[in-house]
């Protein structure tokens, strides 16, 4: 199995796929005419086994500057997955996921809050 793998689907009548190695990582951007998105995908460091991603936010076809960038980073990290908001290359947001599934914004007690 490839270590990353992607899938866009549009008018054709079947996907274009490509596959990724560790080294590659994976790429694909989205775009609308004034909006798009990139998902780049890559190993986690310093452990090459788990997944990390980033979404950017583009111009999208047109080119323009966007009115923010980076809005998300998904990592698997030792002690959990991890989502990281950006808005403007400014962290906007952490949120933590805990092994019941849930994401919350601390990574501490949330057996308390839970309402799962
Ligand atoms: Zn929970």
């Amino acid at each position: 199995m490839a270590r990353f793998y992607g899938e866009v689907r549009g008018k054709a009548p079947s996907a274009a796929t490509r596959e990724g190695s560790e080294g590659s990582g994976i790429l694909a951007h989205i775009r609308g005419w004034r909006l798009g998105l990139m998902v780049t995908g890559m190993t986690s460091s310093p452990d090459p086994e788990r997944d990390a991603f980033v979404v950017d936010l583009t111009g999208g076809s047109n080119g323009g500057k966007p009115t923010s960038y980076g809005v998300l980073i998904i990592s698997e990290a030792e002690n959990g997955s991890r989502r990281v908001f950006v808005d403007a290359g400014q962290v906007t947001g952490v949120s933590y996921l805990h092994p019941c599934g849930c994401w919350d914004t601390r990574s501490d007690n949330h057996e308390e809050r839970c309402t799962a």
